[in-house]
């Protein structure tokens, strides 16, 4: 069986581990910590980047920052994973759910603009399978409103809009280190803080309400409970982990390139003319190569995709359910359909897409698409 995912470890996760484990300290903000810090700092140009346990966590603090309460309104997209949503939820937030693009699952622009209330407290955009959000629109509007703009960066590692990283462009950028991701840590996540007046709390927030941090830089004689927070920080084991992929970090993105290269190559000739589309990549991004999906003209069709490509012994999957009609959310739903949501929920594909593949198994995946599409 050719999985849809394998996580893939470059072989000095473990050595870095037993480093970390040698210091005698492994819980949060040790000395792996830091490195991956100052690695993203460094790398990307970001303002204050905090390791977090999940994207999820990333996410809850950044709705803790942004001092959402119950009833305010946060617009983000349909076609998502529930975590750019729930943390809001978490807070009492009313969810706004925006559409798709026709042609990319990206939420549009022109459909946040619609939604924005005098409620409206945050904007979360989701960069769907790394591939740039339009975000000078989506500032332009955002700033237009005083609204300050989430940017889910979970599977945008490494990808860039007009030049500018993902993550650094909204107020806030999360990333994740999920093993399903480009860069892996099991679980783990980062805060992106791209504005200097959430950088203390944020500190606060993450080390369970305290000013703890402040504390060991010797700011403060003694610590003690100053906000609200929780435990966000993951421990240093897991950033020992998470920096021995960055270490290798250019290798595993020209890998998953080239995967991504390959089957764009041998799909798109073959499928021009077929009712099945391709990602499309806007002028203004990068392709971080986090997935390649393609897009089914109806449910039918994909399902018989999907299931084909099991006979083959080859898992492809669908992915997001939109979630104005989840079990959770479609009772409380009360606004407008949103039918591109709900077709890339019909009919997106994902191929499998991890470092290991050979290209020789990804032309065996378009040799078996081919003949069942033509
Ligand atoms: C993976 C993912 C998350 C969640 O990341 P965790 O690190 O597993 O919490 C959130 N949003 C999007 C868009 C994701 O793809």
């Amino acid at each position: 069986m050719i999985p849809f995912n394998k996580p893939y470890l470059n072989g000095k996760e473990l050595a870095n581990i037993a480093e970390a484990a040698a210091t005698g300290k492994i819980s949060g903000d040790g000395y792996f910590t830091k490195k991956c810090h100052d690695f993203f700092e460094y790398r990307y140009g970001f303002k204050k980047v905090l390791m977090t346990t999940s994207c999820t966590d990333a996410l809850e603090m950044a709705a803790i920052l942004l001092d959402i309460q119950p009833c305010d309104e946060v617009i983000a997209p349909s076609y998502t994973f529930v975590s750019t949503v729930n943390a809001f939820a978490l807070r009492g937030a009313k969810i706004i759910f925006a559409d798709s693009y026709e042609d990319h699952p990206n939420i549009d622009p022109a459909q946040i603009e619609r939604l924005i209330t005098s409620n409206t407290k945050a904007i979360v955009v989701v960069h769907y399978a790394g591939v740039a959000c339009d975000m000078d629109r989506i500032m332009e509007i955002a700033n237009r409103f005083n609204i300050p703009v989430v940017e889910d960066a979970a599977q945008a590692i490494d990808s860039f809009y007009n030049g500018k990283p993902l993550g650094s462009i909204g107020a806030f950028g999360t990333f994740s280190f999920h093993e399903t991701k480009n860069i892996i840590a099991g679980e783990g996540g980062m805060l992106v803080i791209n504005d200097d007046r959430y950088i203390h709390r944020a500190e606060i927030i993450r080390e369970k309400g305290t000013n703890r941090s402040s504390f060991f830089r010797g700011e403060v004689a003694k610590y003690g409970w100053v906000d609200i927070g929780s435990s966000f920080l993951p421990s240093d084991l897991i950033a020992a982990f998470l920096y021995a992929q960055l270490e290798n970090i250019d290798t595993i993105q020209m890998k998953r390139k080239a995967i991504w290269e390959r089957y764009y190559e041998r799909l798109s000739a073959a499928l021009m003319g077929s009712d099945i589309s391709l990602p499309i990549m806007p002028d203004y991004a990068t392709n971080n190569a986090h997935m390649f999906y393609l897009v089914c003209k109806t449910l039918e069709q994909r399902t018989s995709l999907i299931s084909h490509l099991r006979e083959c012994s080859i898992h492809a999957v669908f992915h997001y359910l939109s979630l104005h009609k989840s079990e959770y959310y479609i009772n409380k739903y009360d606004s407008d359909a949103l039918p591109y949501s709900d077709s890339y929920s019909d009919c997106l594909v994902r191929l499998p897409m991890f470092y290991e593949l050979e290209l020789e198994q990804v032309d065996f995946i378009c040799d078996r698409i081919i003949e069942n599409i033509v």
